[in-house]
């Protein structure tokens, strides 16, 4: 715990998780968005779709991105991002 980070809606309770953060060629970037059903980490426009669709279902919302370190972050539920990206594609 504490080295994910996430995207979360406080109202809802819900988040989409894009791991950890990376130093890459000199750059912080994170891992991306991982679909269960590719096996892969998206960091291409599929993540887009899926950060897309959670930002629509959460419109108005009061978001969080930070570590999933906080007592509150540990209790919210992942949404399915293999959902999320049917949803917008
Ligand atoms: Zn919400």
């Amino acid at each position: 715990m504490g080295v994910y980070y996430q995207l979360a809606c406080t109202w809802c309770g819900q988040y989409i998780s894009f791991g950890k953060k990376l130093h890459r060629k000199g750059h912080d970037m994170l891992q991306g968005l991982y679909s269960e059903e590719q096996h892969e980490w998206m960091r291409d426009e599929r993540a887009f779709q899926v950060l897309q669709a959670f930002l629509l279902q959460h419109e108005g919302h009061q978001l969080t991105f930070a570590l999933d370190n906080t007592k509150e972050a540990q209790e919210y539920e992942a949404m399915d991002i293999d959902s999320l990206l049917k949803q917008t594609s």
